[in-house]
């Protein structure tokens, strides 16, 4: 409900904040030991916006030290949860004063527009925040129903030190998707953002501090993949890492896991869902505008982005029509200016990923449909044009992750055809499907192997509804709702001879 302030407003706000460039260990910022740092480059215009303290090894091993102490001290797996319950709640209230300061944290730092980071990133926080901390005291334990000389009881307790390894995509909320529960049910925690996002977990921390959560309880070390984040899969202190990011580190952590403690592992990872449009669908300009929509919001950065189109081949060129002129009324720009729908790609690397994806589907025979370039270079900034080809089913760019604003569109004949497209990647994060005709979509939306299956609709969330994903999109317990406690805690069972 905030009027948005201009771009020139922005500048003028971030110029003035102080940001948060030191590792948050034991309550307070510090220094990495080794002195190291990083720049931080914005990717809106290719300017170093701050040096970060880069955690390692040691790092890692100061703030799992701190962690562990917290853990064991009681001050907090032992506070009463309705005590947890105030400090997350008063945590929640912190974030909203600072919702502001933190969507430009987030937007300067990884690119997405400043009006969808508040209106987003940040307002999913602070419900997130909210949810977890109104649960923790609700909840009972079980007694089970054994013979009448014994007491069984199973109860729920933390895990212990909880470690999290986050992308660069929605940094903040996907970070407190796995800080409340873990927080709510008693963990502690040491979070590694990712290099490319880290100011808003270290200025949330600093909050968290205020907010009253004790010394040790969080801390947040900013550090790179292979050295601050293997420190953390690797560490044989760490009970648990809640993982979100790609495949190929997502292995890793089950590696590191096996050749250390055998810590509890849960993976968030990529996919390439699929919108399925029957010919029967609802009115093809709402289709249109969910897809578009689906595929460049967060300059298609997003895990459940809708990166492929298939379509009724009676429908698809009306269809594909319309989802040109939505994307062509697509703005990309500044991620301050307010009139901005899709702002920069977070790094020069990922531009260039994203651009060796487009380069490689023409070379493929793809039909390039709309956009393919890199676009206001004069800015510094990393610029990508909403992009739409039309592909076979065979080719790279119809079953790999791209992670930007790119959309495949493919065609069938059949609903059985449409199920096979659907199901043929090694993903299975979520799809949507279109139709007008309740057995049709009830039968595809089962038939379909994701996580979460929209019908008429994409990228509808709540935190009160299960996040995650089928087959290579992960496993090991779903993000939000109150499943998501399961996954930071572990069942005892209590047996009482009487
Ligand atoms: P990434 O896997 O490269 O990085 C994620 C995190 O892992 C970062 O913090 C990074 O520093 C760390 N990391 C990188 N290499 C590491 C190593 N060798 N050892 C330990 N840690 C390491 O992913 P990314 O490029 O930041 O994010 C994009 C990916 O994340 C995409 O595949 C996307 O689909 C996925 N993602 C999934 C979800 C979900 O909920 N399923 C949400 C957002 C993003």
């Amino acid at each position: 409900d905030r009027a948005l302030a201009t771009r020139a407003e922005l500048e003028k706000r971030f110029a003035g904040l102080s940001l948060p460039n030191r590792l948050y260990i034991d309550g307070k910022p510090v220094d990495a030991a080794d002195g190291a740092t990083f720049d931080r480059i914005s990717p809106r215009d290719g300017r170093t916006i701050t040096s970060v303290a880069a955690g390692d090894a040691a790092d890692v091993d100061r703030a799992v030290a701190a962690a562990r102490k917290a853990f064991e001290s009681g001050v907090w797996s032992h506070l009463a949860p309705r005590k947890r319950r105030a400090v997350l709640q008063k945590l929640a209230r912190l974030v909203e004063e600072h919702a502001e300061e933190l969507a430009l944290l987030e937007s300067v730092d990884m690119g997405k527009p400043y009006r969808d980071a508040l209106a987003v990133d940040i307002r999913v926080t602070v419900q997130t925040l909210d949810f977890y901390a109104e649960a923790v005291d609700k909840l009972c334990d079980e007694v089970a129903p054994t013979d009448r000389d014994t007491l069984a009881t199973i109860t729920r307790e933390p895990l212990g030190v909880v470690g999290a390894v986050v992308p660069w995509n929605f940094p903040l909320m996907m970070a407190v998707w796995k800080i409340a529960p873990a927080l709510a049910t008693g963990n502690t925690m040491v979070l590694k953002p990712a290099e490319q996002s880290p100011l808003t977990a270290l200025r949330f921390a600093e909050l968290a501090g205020e907010a009253g959560v004790p010394d040790g309880v969080l801390n947040v070390v900013p550090g790179f993949g292979p050295t601050a984040g293997a420190a953390l899969g690797r560490h044989p202190d760490v009970d648990a890492v809640t993982f979100t990011g790609s495949g190929p580190v997502g292995r890793l952590f089950l590696t590191y896991a096996a050749e250390s403690n055998l810590k509890e592992v849960s993976l968030e990872l990529g996919g390439k869902s699929p919108h399925v449009v029957m010919e029967d669908a609802p009115d093809l300009r709402t289709v249109a505008r969910c897809v578009a929509g689906g595929i460049f919001f967060n300059q298609g950065e997003v895990c459940s982005a809708g990166s492929r189109l298939l379509v009724h081949r009676n429908v698809k060129d009306e269809l594909l029509e319309l989802v040109l002129e939505e994307s062509r009324g697509t703005v990309v720009g500044d991620p301050l200016d307010p009139r901005t729908d899709v702002g920069a790609l977070v790094e020069a690397e990922h531009l260039e990923r994203v651009l060796d994806h487009v380069n490689g589907a023409v070379e493929e025979g793809a039909r390039l449909a709309l956009g393919g370039d890199r676009i206001l270079e004069e800015t510094g900034g990393y610029y990508l044009e909403p992009t739409v080809f039309e592909v076979e089913p065979g080719m790279r760019i119809a079953r790999e992750e791209v992670f930007g604003p790119v959309l495949s569109v493919l065609t069938f004949d059949d609903a059985d055809e449409a199920v096979r497209l659907a199901n043929g990647t090694d993903y299975g994060l979520a799809a949507a499907v279109w139709s007008r005709d309740l057995s049709t979509a009830h039968r595809l939306a089962r038939a379909i192997r994701a996580g979460t299956v929209w019908v008429n609709n994409y990228d509808e969330s709540d935190v009160t509804v299960p996040f995650g994903g089928y087959g290579q999109s992960g496993f090991g317990g779903r993000d939000k709702s109150l499943h998501a406690l399961e996954k930071y805690t572990q069942l005892k069972s209590t047996w009482i001879k009487l």
